[in-house]
């Protein structure tokens, strides 16, 4: 007797570490039920599109990658195509119009309902569509989701968001905060490191909002940093007007709680900041920074900024080069503006030629290059402690500091996991390079 072969998947996905996690969720339910992953989306029965609609760009990447896949299902008529995420939450069944070849549309909260869409699809249904954002997006059981990363596990914290930023979709894909109990974010956390995972991301749009039952997020940050045995614990997106006396004391007193902190400030023009409606001013960013300096002097923060908003003047952008200059940042993701469907600022003229926001962008980028640069050459000689995160290939590998600087080191799979103390033998603006020198173990350092 010969069995069928299982059906394969292949999961591409666009976009935040938001993303990346429902991406673990959908297939882990798809292993769950049978699946087996394949290589490459040639190689798969279903293949699933993960979208971001945060800008233009990432959600045209949708449609590019469906010009593909419509070409492979002219040779392999049977292969079920499935869009998931913010584009699909937002442009809805619009995505069947432009490509009828899409068999499962589900939105930003119905992940867990891809496996039974898929069996639909494949048993010849028509209309396997789930938009409903009333939906649980907690459904998917702890143990399903398939964690990327066998070193640092994602854990959804808060769904949402609540924030009404001018430029910005995310509410409008993701609808408001949902904060997961604390409860089932610490059970979940337990159980990743009875599985070995040394590191945990709590994960939110802006997750330091995160207040549920009477726990905050200080509180949060608390319960988790006592689970026995983790060792590293990060968190992201958080947002400015969040920033507590209590978090800040969180990373002074919370040793498994990481130095490094996105922060993001979008500007440092009072007037874009007022247009954007952030919550706060240039000064109140800078006390919240200073704030966070008063308890950790070390703290490594990074941010984005947004380029080329509407009306951004040439003095509107020299405040943002002064403050990203003042705060002198460890790292900075510069984005160009760009007009979001629903979103208050497409009100507003998007007056900026792309050719000045793409100088904005460069006088930005290029002088964090430079700080980038000289501050880790500082760097060389030091002795840090990296956790190893990937294996990269002939006989590398590649790893964090605790202040979430990427060393690569010479190495193979056997040091996946595993905290070095690694020395720093040379520096780019992006990553250092180090020589391991000794094991950290929980009780100390120890000879390699
Ligand atoms: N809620 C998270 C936060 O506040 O950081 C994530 C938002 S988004 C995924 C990440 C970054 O994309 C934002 O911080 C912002 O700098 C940028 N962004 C959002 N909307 C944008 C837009 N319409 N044009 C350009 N950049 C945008």
């Amino acid at each position: 007797m010969t069995t069928k072969p299982a059906s394969r998947f292949f999961i591409e996905t666009f976009g935040c570490q938001m993303n990346v996690n429902d991406s673990e969720k959908v297939a882990g339910l798809l292993l769950a039920d049978g699946y087996e992953r394949a290589a490459t989306a040639a190689d798969a029965d279903f293949v699933f599109i993960n979208t971001c609609a945060v800008r233009e760009k990432a959600a045209e990447k949708l449609f590019h990658s469906l010009g593909r896949l419509k070409r492979l299902k002219a040779a392999k008529p049977e292969l079920v195509i499935g869009v998931g995420g913010c584009v699909a939450q937002l442009q809805g069944t619009g995505i069947l119009e432009r490509a009828p070849y899409v068999d499962v549309l589900v939105g930003t909260h119905n992940a867990a309902r891809v496996p039974e869409l898929v069996r639909r699809a494949r048993a010849g249904f028509s209309g396997c569509v789930d938009l409903d954002r009333k939906a649980d997006s907690f459904r998917v059981p702890d143990a399903a989701v398939a964690h990327t990363s066998a070193v640092r596990a994602y854990v959804t914290a808060i769904e949402g968001c609540n924030h009404v930023c001018s430029f910005c979709v995310v509410p409008r894909t993701r609808g408001p905060e949902q904060c997961r109990p604390a409860d089932e974010i610490v059970r979940e956390v337990r159980s990743l490191v009875n599985r070995g995972y040394p590191e945990v991301m709590l994960l939110g749009q802006t997750v330091n909002a995160y207040r549920h039952a009477g726990v905050g997020f200080a509180d949060l940050l608390r319960r988790v940093h006592d689970v026995p045995g983790l060792q590293r614990l990060r968190f992201t997106t958080s947002h400015p007007e969040h920033v507590s006396a209590g978090m800040a004391d969180a990373f002074r007193d919370l040793p498994k709680l990481c130095p490094y902190l996105h922060l993001p400030v979008q500007s440092g023009s009072d007037r874009v900041l007022e247009s954007m409606r952030r919550g706060y001013d240039r000064a109140g960013y800078t006390d919240t920074v200073a704030l966070l300096r008063g308890r950790v002097p070390d703290l490594a923060l990074s941010s984005d900024i947004i380029v080329g908003y509407p009306g951004e003047t040439e003095s509107d952008f020299q405040a943002t080069a002064d403050l990203v200059e003042e705060i002198a940042f460890d790292s900075l993701f510069v984005f160009l503006y760009s007009p979001r469907p629903g979103t208050t600022a497409l009100r507003l003229a998007d007056d900026v030629p792309d050719e000045e926001k793409l100088r904005r962008f460069r006088v930005l980028n290029d002088a964090q290059q430079e700080r980038q640069g000289r501050r880790n050459a500082a760097l060389v000689g030091r002795r840090m402690e990296v956790l190893v995160d990937t294996v990269r290939d002939a006989g590398r590998v590649s790893g964090r500091t605790r202040h979430f600087q990427i060393v690569h080191l010479d190495g193979d799979a056997g040091l996946l996991g595993r905290t070095l103390e690694a020395e720093i033998v040379g520096a780019g603006p992006n990553a250092l390079r180090g020589r391991a020198a000794a094991e950290v173990s929980l009780t100390g350092a120890v000879a390699l």
